[in-house]
């Protein structure tokens, strides 16, 4: 049986380093030829992490918002419609996939992200095929979700530009408990960087804090997708609610009984939960905080920019022994 690892099954070695500050860090990336973002960070196209106010602060941070699709393709397109800088939003493969494809196309949107649990499917194949024959090299298509290699590659060569790589890992994904099924997001952006394709990789799912990103984007990521880390702000679509005197908002699996029942009116085989987070404030502190965090991180291996990173570092293993000592353990004594 394949052994497969999670972000805390591992730590990076420190190594010799010569970056004396970390202005000297370049932390971004090439997500297509003409899109270079500062901050490797893209937030999910859920209905509680990303609309127009989230998408235009990751793009001002210099990371990329994807507006998500639950809702009608003429909400979608007004959301799209607001606003500046590259504009990327979610489809499915199923339904109006290709008309709102076509609108948000129409509307000045490059960045088509095809939103499937299950990635490696022939809905996702042909829904792939589509888009590329109607819109040739003008859009970026973003896919997913895979867990393997295999199925990396396959979407790679059924014509997508970057995959979101991770399946069952989500903070808010009860996809491995109720059908048994996924892979450990590091181990399965570990596996998928030995692809010979181009598409860019997507660390999605399972994403806690700076330290798990830097391990992603080590691992061989080129991007991070972030959903609890960036809901609970004030750029995430939804109401502040007090409850005692603390402040909550709502963060919930698209794959909810609580998304389903409000987007198709019934639900079934939930993948999901629903529950509230914290109020976090705005979402550009939070983003601060991580770029600074991953460039510390890149410091530490001794690398001034990604591929360095990926070159140089090396992955040890964590006993549950050493992972209690790499929390702030104090708390348990
Ligand atoms: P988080 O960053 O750990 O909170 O995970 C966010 C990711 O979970 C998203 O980008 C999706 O890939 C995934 N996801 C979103 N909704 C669901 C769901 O209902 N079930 C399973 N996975 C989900």
């Amino acid at each position: 049986m394949k052994e497969s690892l999670s972000f805390d099954d591992v730590l990076l070695e420190p190594k010799y380093s010569d970056i004396k500050s970390r202005d000297e860090v370049d932390i971004g990336n090439h997500l297509s030829e003409t899109a270079y973002l500062d901050l490797p960070v893209i937030s999910s196209p859920m209905d509680t992490v990303t609309e127009d106010e989230m998408s235009w602060a990751m793009y001002d941070e210099g990371g990329l918002g994807v507006v998500h699709r639950y809702n009608t393709i003429e909400e979608q397109v007004a959301l799209v419609k607001k606003r500046r800088g590259f504009l990327a939003a979610a489809i499915g493969a199923t339904g109006d996939y290709h008309e709102r494809a076509m609108a948000l196309f129409d509307t000045g949107v490059n960045y088509l992200c095809l939103d499937v649990a299950h990635g490696h499917h022939v809905l996702v194949k042909n829904a792939l095929k589509a888009l590329r024959d109607a819109f040739g090299d003008k859009v970026h298509l973003m896919a997913g979700n895979v867990a393997t290699l295999e199925a990396f590659n396959d979407l790679a060569d059924w014509g997508a530009d970057s995959i979101r790589v991770g399946i069952g890992g989500g903070s808010i994904c009860s996809t491995r408990v109720n059908t048994g099924h996924g892979v450990p997001t590091f181990q399965s952006v570990y596996d998928c960087s030995y692809s010979d394709r181009d598409a860019k990789i997507i660390a999605d799912g399972g994403v806690r804090n700076s330290g798990d990103i830097v391990k992603a984007l080590a691992a061989g990521a080129d991007f991070v997708m972030l959903g609890s880390m960036l809901a609970g702000t004030d750029e995430s679509p939804g109401e502040i609610f007090t409850s005692g005197n603390k402040k909550y908002k709502v963060y919930r699996g698209m794959a909810s009984r609580s998304a389903q029942l409000d987007w198709r009116g019934k639900s079934s085989s939930p993948e999901g939960i629903s529950t509230t987070i914290p109020y976090k404030g705005p979402v550009s502190d939070i983003l601060r905080d991580i770029g600074g965090n991953i460039r510390s991180g890149f410091s530490y291996t001794g690398a001034r920019d990604l591929r360095e990173l990926q070159s140089k570092a090396i992955f040890i293993s964590q006993t549950s022994a050493s992972q209690i000592e790499s929390s702030t353990h104090i708390l348990r004594r």
